[in-house]
């Protein structure tokens, strides 16, 4: 029986381990790549091979060039604010929407008991950290989805970080968005307003 070389397999197996990309697409994909020729395998290894000089930040988990990120490093951010977001790509749609000036906090997922994704598997820890007296934190904004998952995650930070500083206000992002829309698809306009008009919880 007749099989794709090792190396095109290699390839193949390697992409279908991405996620949303089934084994026919993998294989459609690196028989794509095989045909754009050495230059554009190279170009895409060149980049593949960029991802050891990209971080974590060590204040706000988003993804950084350094140590630390842009936003946490830049004089003119407040400090005193900190959007919590699900995933770095929301942090993205809300720069573009022009209406946060403060910092973020990047969570990576959301409590899912179902799926086994407990508060200790994400980044709240690090977020109760933040939110220490010492920190001078003001207002910690939950710019989190209205999802079951969302909920929970939301009001178990609320409670948290009440018991940790019970001096900073939290809020959460209500109206403009609908129940259960996601806020990495959300439009700029839309989202803006919802930041402008969160609400205290
Ligand atoms: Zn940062």
């Amino acid at each position: 029986m007749y099989t794709y070389p090792f190396k095109l397999e290699k390839l193949i197996n390697e992409i279908s381990k991405l996620p949303g990309i089934g084994p026919k697409m993998a294989e459609r994909t690196a028989i794509y790549i095989f045909k754009k020729g050495q230059p554009a395998a190279d170009a895409l290894s060149e980049a593949l091979g960029g991802i050891k000089d990209i971080k974590f930040c060590d204040i706000c988990g988003n993804i950084s060039a350094a140590g630390t990120c842009a936003v946490c490093s830049d004089e003119k951010r407040d400090k005193g604010a900190i959007c919590v977001v699900e995933s770095p790509e929301d942090v993205i749609t809300i720069e573009h929407t022009g209406k946060h000036s403060g910092v973020y906090h990047v969570l990576y997922g959301l409590i899912n008991p179902l799926n086994n994704i407990l508060p200790d598997n994400l980044k709240i820890r690090q977020l109760l950290k933040r939110s220490e007296k010492t920190e001078n934190i003001r207002e910690i904004i939950l710019a989190i989805n209205h999802t079951v998952e969302g909920d929970a995650t939301s009001l178990y930070i609320a409670d948290a970080v009440k018991t940790a500083n019970p001096d900073i206000k939290i809020t959460r992002l209500a109206k403009g968005l609908p129940t259960g829309s996601d806020i990495k698809y959300a439009d700029e306009i839309t989202l803006g307003q919802a930041i402008l008009e969160r609400k205290e919880i």
